[in-house]
């Protein structure tokens, strides 16, 4: 089922997710549903806060659907260790047409339950990287707008709210 993603500034973007405590199959229905609307939006990953639940709960798939090895669930997920810098654009489903660059750590180690309850550790380097850091930070309650210098931040947020106006946002 596709679910509506949700756009800045709805609320439940900049609130920290509840951690998750049931490995249901109510989980595993969310997950497959939150992968099914990131292929459909052509993304590459997405938080269950983009879909209007409040949960440390994220989907990742760099294949956009192509490759089933590269189904990624991070539950409870949380970064373990960083390393490096790396400036380089991104953008995010909530933010439509928005792309900017944001620095990121070049390297991370994350730490996450799989759909089954499952902890495992994972490294990850370049787009991967960037992905889970850009995903946990959702889960956090923290959106990519808030990464970028103030003034790339603020241009966009003009931009934003001129999008509103005319209805296009
Ligand atoms: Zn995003």
């Amino acid at each position: 089922m596709i679910l509506k993603i949700l756009k800045y500034p709805e609320p439940v973007l900049s609130q920290p997710g509840e951690p998750v405590s049931e490995f249901d199959d109510k989980l595993r229905k969310l997950a497959a549903d939150m992968f099914e609307t990131t292929y459909d939006s052509k993304g590459i990953g997405l938080a269950a806060p983009q879909v209007g639940v409040s949960k440390r709960l994220t989907v990742i798939d760099l294949s956009m659907g192509k490759d089933p090895k590269d189904r990624l669930v991070l539950v409870n997920p949380e970064i373990v260790f960083r390393e490096g810098k790396v400036y380089d654009e991104e953008g995010c489903l909530s933010f439509p047409d928005i792309r900017e660059k944001v620095v990121r750590a070049a390297k991370v180690r994350i730490r996450a339950q799989n759909e089954h309850g499952k902890w495992f550790e994972m490294d990850a380097d370049d787009l991967l990287s960037r992905c889970m850091q850009h995903e946990i930070d959702h889960v956090d309650g923290m959106l990519f707008i808030f990464r970028m210098s103030a003034l790339k931040r603020d241009l966009n947020l003009r931009k934003i709210r001129k999008m509103q106006r005319e209805g296009k946002w």
